[in-house]
């Protein structure tokens, strides 16, 4: 490749980046990352970076698959493109339909295929509402979603989420998209145990439903453990109650499956860890491992049957079903199979990743708490543990900290006052080891920056 240099100048000419502050990056310049191997990356100067969010939440079975790079080929040279438009399958789509199917929980078993978690949640928002139309209640249209939800970029999925700060951004709300509390009990429990906070937070989606009316009301959607806000892990009273709530109502239920699905959590679907029985399940990064783009929607029966007699659905993409993503999808979901990854996150390196971070946090005076599940954590930031004091948003700690840990080699990433982690699930006992030693020199830094 060129020199670092040359090509950081011709990307901030040409290039526009996604959620990058352009102050920061103008000065800094674009980081260049050339090769991956494994839970590594390497940037264009040969720097060895521990990937410690596996890409975005999505490198699955890390870097470098031979087997995958060999599928994708055969099949460009086999059949490089069709698509499912006006009756027409290929074997890998229908492959694909079927394994999924296989591992969604009961009753999900019909596949829709897109490109991106974007496009899943956009897809079940016409799905959704087409189904209430279908079943003579058009009023039911407004979708309930949760503060720091995460669900994507497109217009209704930023409508379905609820980051403020994409919402203000143009601002581009669409009508018909409700938010409750997000279940996070270090930032809102106040005084109440996990428990009591779960039964809480939950009830404010009853008084959402109230509010609105349950006739205008078409479907709550929630991550199973909210990713991309932070890392919330809801406490065991929080998804039983909604469940019991959306049944209660008649509202649909979308579990985003996004970044739980295909093992993150320790099973294949975080709604199978939660106990979650969803009406649809959008997911996308790991079904690939991100090594091509493609998302899925799993439909269960109750809403299948009604768009089904419904007559022709008008909606679909011209890569929904791309057949090469659709063959390196299916090798992906064989690797996780045979290699018996989710297993691995849920017996062995998922305890031994939070008991490590338990460790690091106890003796650090920087980490207030340590959350998550699996292969996916987050440090909270704090100036003081007790009493619990966090630091001002404009000193941007969590970001001086990822900058630091970055500088020495492992990728993390910031979230609010959190440093989030989400490994490749192929990461081992020694890499582990490795992210908490850097972890340690990042935090020590900080720490030290802060004047703690
Ligand atoms: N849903 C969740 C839970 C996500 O975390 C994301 C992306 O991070 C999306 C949807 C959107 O997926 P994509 O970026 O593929 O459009």
């Amino acid at each position: 490749f060129a020199d670092t240099a040359a090509l950081q100048s011709l990307d901030a000419a040409h290039h526009v980046h996604s959620f990058a502050d352009p102050k920061a990056l103008a000065q800094k310049g674009a980081r260049i990352i050339t090769q991956g191997k494994g839970c590594y990356v390497w940037d264009n100067e040969g720097n060895r970076l521990l990937d410690g969010m596996a890409g975005l939440w999505c490198v699955a079975v890390g870097y470098g698959r031979q087997e995958l790079s060999d599928i994708a080929a055969r099949q460009m040279t086999e059949l490089a493109y069709y698509n499912n438009h006006f009756g027409t399958s290929t074997p890998q789509m229908i492959e694909l339909a079927e394994k999924i199917a296989r591992l969604t929980p009961d009753g999900l078993d019909h596949i829709l295929f897109a490109n991106s978690g974007s496009e899943a949640n956009d897809t079940i928002v016409r799905l959704v509402r087409r189904y209430w139309m279908l079943q003579g209640k058009p009023t039911r249209q407004t979708f309930i979603g949760r503060d720091l939800g995460y669900h994507g970029s497109t217009l209704c999925a930023v409508s379905l989420g609820g980051m403020s700060h994409m919402h203000g951004m143009a601002p581009e709300m669409l009508p018909g998209f409700a938010h409750i509390m997000h279940p996070h009990h270090y930032l809102l429990g106040d005084g109440l145990t996990r428990e009591e906070f779960g039964l809480k937070a939950a009830r404010a989606l009853e008084e959402k439903i109230l509010e609105l009316g349950p006739d205008n009301v078409a479907a709550f959607i929630g991550e199973p453990l909210q990713g991309a806000g932070g890392v919330i892990d809801p406490p065991s009273t929080y998804w039983p109650e909604i469940q019991r709530i959306c049944r209660r109502y008649d509202i649909l239920l979308v579990a985003d499956e996004v970044i739980c699905g295909f093992g993150r959590t320790g099973e294949w679907f975080g709604s199978q860890l939660y106990g979650i029985q969803p009406d649809l399940m959008p997911m996308a990064k790991g079904l690939s491992s991100g090594y091509l783009p493609i998302a899925a929607v799993a439909v269960g029966a109750k809403v299948f049957d009604v768009l089904n007699e419904g007559g022709l659905l008008a909606h679909g993409f011209t890569y929904s079903g791309h057949p090469v993503a659709c063959a390196v999808a299916s090798a992906n979901i064989d690797i996780i199979a045979n290699e018996g990854l989710v297993d691995r996150v849920r017996e062995d390196v998922g305890p031994y990743f939070h008991q490590s971070l338990r460790q690091l946090a106890d003796s650090h005076p920087l980490v207030g708490e340590v959350r998550g599940v699996g292969l996916v954590a987050a440090l909270h930031l704090v100036r003081d543990r007790a009493p619990k004091t966090f630091f001002a948003p404009e000193q941007q700690a969590a970001i001086h900290c990822r900058e630091t840990l970055w500088d020495n080699g492992l990728i993390a990433r910031a979230v609010g006052q959190a440093i989030v982690l989400s490994p490749p699930l192929v990461i081992t006992r020694a890499e582990i080891d490795e992210m908490v030693d850097k972890l340690k020199a990042g935090l020590d830094a900080t720490a030290a920056a802060f004047v703690i």
